[in-house]
């Protein structure tokens, strides 16, 4: 979300009516690009949710009772996946998940939207992410189970990671954009294969209502249904670079905790800024809390009055918001700042590295971080990640001048690519320069020796 003024955000409103038609068209085409997007980009992940071993022979109570559960949590996940599957709007399915289920987590989640509509009359009370799921805890952890062909720790026993990322279902408004986007998914790409983690790239919006940076609600969600196996959703978005491939995630410090954020709670609690928290990358545990963390902080979404009522409330709430519509970083913020209680246990705001970076302070001193540090310490000597905040490289209008941040990009893109190409005995010629040249011998398999090419110690020279 932008760090300074609110350019981009107010779209042009269309005019409905015979466009509606064009436009449910266009919604579904490109619904259907987006899934084939995420089956293509989801490579080796693909999961057999049906695959259930048939039940033994025997007849006595705790059987039946055990294979009832079986069907049950059989007729949820295969309900699910009809909703993933299909391109119709979510909100129309049936509700079938309230029978006899955790009647808690059910009343906590009304709770928590009957004390926010007191505090915030700008959302939409009857809007929904979809039917309500319950008991996702105690669901997953019987897939995991049943499914032992897909654990969610990996091989060196970290939590099994999908790092998602999207952007709009249209080309840029420029080529450039269009380029740039590429370059940013190769980067997270490049990450995601040295570091054993799953990638994901969508386009599509899953629901007509939550377009642009809302977009991103849905789909974690929906991942998080569809990929039981996995630990955490990573959200990154696309304007944000990996500048550290040899950082890794602390996962020790977040035991316990369900969504991890960076930002400042000083800024967050006292100041009320809203820039407290950045919504650029954070991280979200696969469980209960967190879809109803996305139950909580959606309804603000919906594009039109919703969003632009809501944006009115926000700038009034928080601290250096300029007027314009709802956002999703501000909405967390909010719910952060009103419920507190509800949600703050289970919430861990990182700054001990660039799990977020601003860009602006950071890409003019890359060649400086050369000369005295190296890869692998992710904070302000070598940031893990550079997010170019308010620059819309896809969009024609940031809050910064166009060419600064393609520029900037570059030099980001190609700070990260080097030690990238380090693997491979290569450099670029400059920060500025996409051309390469070699600097070591071919090794014959450059992955193998992996650890020592990206030797964290070890500088690399400009
Ligand atoms: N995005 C998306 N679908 C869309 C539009 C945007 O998935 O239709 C994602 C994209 O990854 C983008 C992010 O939403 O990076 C948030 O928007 P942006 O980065 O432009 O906001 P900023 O960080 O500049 O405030
Ligand atoms: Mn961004």
């Amino acid at each position: 979300m932008a760090v300074a003024g609110g350019g981009g955000r107010p779209a042009g409103r269309q005019a409905r009516g015979k466009q509606m038609q064009r436009t449910v068209n266009n919604v579904k085409m490109t619904l259907i690009c987006g899934f084939i997007t995420l089956l293509v980009l989801r490579g080796t992940v693909g999961i057999n949710l049906l695959a259930y071993g048939g039940g033994g022979g025997g007849y006595d109570a705790a059987a039946l009772a055990a294979a009832a559960d079986e069907a049950r949590v059989v007729e949820d996940i295969e309900r699910i996946l009809r909703e993933i599957r299909s391109d119709s709007d979510p909100d129309e399915e049936e509700d079938d998940d309230n029978g006899g289920i955790d009647a808690s987590a059910t009343v906590t989640n009304s709770t928590a939207v009957r004390s926010a509509s007191a505090t915030t009359p700008a959302k939409s009370l009857n809007y929904t992410l979809g039917p309500k799921v319950t008991r996702w805890n105690a669901k997953r952890r019987q897939w995991l189970s049943r499914n032992p062909g897909f654990p969610s720790r990996d091989a060196r026993g970290n939590p099994r990671i999908l790092l998602v990322t999207g952007s709009q279902p249209a080309p840029c408004d420029n080529p450039i954009g269009d380029h740039y986007l590429l370059k940013s998914t190769k980067n997270k790409i490049d990450y995601c294969r040295i570091h054993g983690i799953e990638i994901v790239h969508n386009m599509a919006h899953l629901d007509r209502e939550l377009a642009g940076y809302w977009a991103k609600l849905p789909l974690l969600r929906r991942l998080m249904l569809s990929h039981p196996e996995v630990e955490w959703v990573w959200w990154m978005d696309s304007d944000a670079l990996f500048t550290d491939m040899a950082f890794e995630l602390p996962f020790e410090r977040y035991e316990g905790r369900n969504l991890v954020i960076h930002g400042y709670p000083d800024l967050l609690f006292r100041q009320r800024s809203w820039i407290a928290l950045n919504t650029g990358s954070f991280l979200l545990r696969n469980c209960q809390w967190s879809l109803e963390l996305l139950d909580a902080w959606a309804p603000m979404g919906p594009k039109g009055h919703v969003r632009d009522e809501a944006g009115k409330l926000l700038t009034a709430s928080l601290t250096g918001r300029p007027a314009f519509e709802a956002d999703d970083q501000s909405a967390l913020i909010h719910l952060l700042l009103t419920e507190k209680e509800r949600w703050m246990e289970k919430v861990y705001v990182e700054n001990e590295y660039y799990l977020h970076g601003f860009w602006a302070g950071l890409v003019d001193r890359y060649e400086e971080m050369m000369e005295k540090h190296h890869p692998g310490l992710g904070d302000d000597r070598w940031p893990f990640v550079t997010h170019f905040v308010g620059c819309k490289p896809c969009g024609s209008y940031g809050d910064y001048p166009a060419e600064r941040c393609l520029s900037s990009m570059e030099r980001a893109f190609n700070f990260a690519d080097n030690q990238v190409l380090r693997l491979y005995g290569f450099r670029h010629r400059s920060l500025v320069n996409a051309k390469v040249r070699r600097v070591a011998n071919r090794t014959a398999n450059p992955l193998v020796n992996k650890a020592a090419a990206l030797k964290m110690d070890a500088k690399i020279q400009s």
